[in-house]
């Protein structure tokens, strides 16, 4: 590791003026202490920001038929909270499928949503992969070498590393909403459009808030993980559901693929395979054919195409 200067803010405002370029916020550091230890990027921050000494930015409340979460609100604290579990079920789910106890007492909902893609070119050690993620010059090893955890739904900007958050995929589902110092930001909207970051936010913004509206009467919600340990352990797919039924047929459905893409996927013909029918094994079936519609696997991940469909179906019966 190489030395930065540590600076604990004590406001938004104060951790925002701190920030720019070659700066870094920490919050929990279950992500980011890895990246600074193999020193993965070309250029290491001249000084991290800790934001966890900001008083008040862990709460979990509901006010105006909105949930709203603190950006330092733990994975444990959101996957306990039985305001949470009761409501927002599928993000409570996520949350508790979180790597281990450890992580998600230490992981906050605002890292999660921030954290850096896993692809293990781009996470080896020393930067030894200078790929075109780090540098626009360079190329993208997975494209050409093993690629069994990436994208089957196309690129950013020619990477094709899969978005590893579980809530991402939930909030998704749920229509959530990502406030920062500066703007509110639509979920859908928040993550990679650059190939060189994974969200859209800009050097002196930070997330302040997590907001959830309430879902309508009659939603059932699902939130299941593929992954090859059944715990610590990334996605390798997931898939979050927000089915709203009235009088025994679906009236709307969000269906919203985890790891799977660079951004949590919305699975719209899906959705619509689902609309005004009853749930039944054969429909659930259809809208997970219709999920992996258009995926464009490469040589190593082309199981990703039958276990994503299996485990829409299964969500959706769930
Ligand atoms: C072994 C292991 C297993 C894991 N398993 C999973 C898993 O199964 N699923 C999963 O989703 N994640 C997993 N993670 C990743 C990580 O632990 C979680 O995503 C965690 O929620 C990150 O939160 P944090 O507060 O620790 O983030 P940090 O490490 O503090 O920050 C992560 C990134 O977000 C930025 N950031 C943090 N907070 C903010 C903010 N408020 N505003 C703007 N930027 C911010 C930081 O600058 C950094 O770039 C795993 C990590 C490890 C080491
Ligand atoms: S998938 Fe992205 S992060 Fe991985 S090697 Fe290719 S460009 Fe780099």
């Amino acid at each position: 590791m190489e030395k930065f200067t540590h600076i604990d803010a004590s406001t938004v405002e104060e951790a925002v003026s701190a920030l720019g370029a070659g700066k870094a916020v920490i919050a929990g550091g279950t992500d980011l202490l890895g990246v600074l230890k193999t020193e993965i990027h070309p250029a290491y921050p001249e000084a991290i920001v800790n934001i966890k000494t900001i008083p008040n930015m862990g709460y979990i409340e509901e006010e105006g038929g909105v949930l709203k979460i603190g950006a330092l609100a733990t994975l444990s604290e959101i996957a306990e909270s039985s305001l949470v579990k009761d409501k927002y079920a599928a993000l409570a789910q996520a949350a508790d499928a979180v790597g281990s106890p450890l992580l998600r007492n230490m992981g906050t909902i605002g890292g999660n949503l921030c954290q850096e893609v896993r692809c293990w070119y781009y996470r080896a050690r020393k930067n030894y992969f200078n790929c075109m993620r780090k540098n626009p010059a360079g190329i993208c090893y997975a494209l050409i070498g093993d690629n069994r955890y990436h994208s089957i739904f196309g690129a950013v900007g020619g990477c094709i590393a899969a978005s590893p958050s579980d809530t991402a995929p939930a909030l998704v589902a749920l229509n959530a909403s990502v406030v920062t110092n500066k703007r509110t930001i639509a979920i859908e909207d928040f993550c990679t459009v650059d190939v060189a970051k994974t969200t859209v936010l800009a050097d002196d913004e930070i997330v302040t808030e997590v907001q959830v509206p309430e879902p309508k009467s009659g939603t059932k919600q699902a939130f299941l993980k593929f992954r090859t340990r059944k715990t610590i352990d990334f996605a390798i797919s997931s898939v979050a559901t927000a089915i709203t039924v009235e009088g025994g047929t679906v009236a709307d459905a969000r269906i919203v693929l985890g790891a799977v893409a660079p951004v949590p996927y919305r699975a719209t013909d899906a959705e619509d395979a689902l609309k005004g029918k009853a749930i039944t094994e054969s429909v659930a079936e259809e809208a997970g054919t219709a999920a992996v519609k258009g995926a464009t696997p490469y040589t190593y991940n082309t199981y990703l195409v039958p276990l994503t469909k299996g485990l829409v179906k299964r969500a959706i019966l769930a």
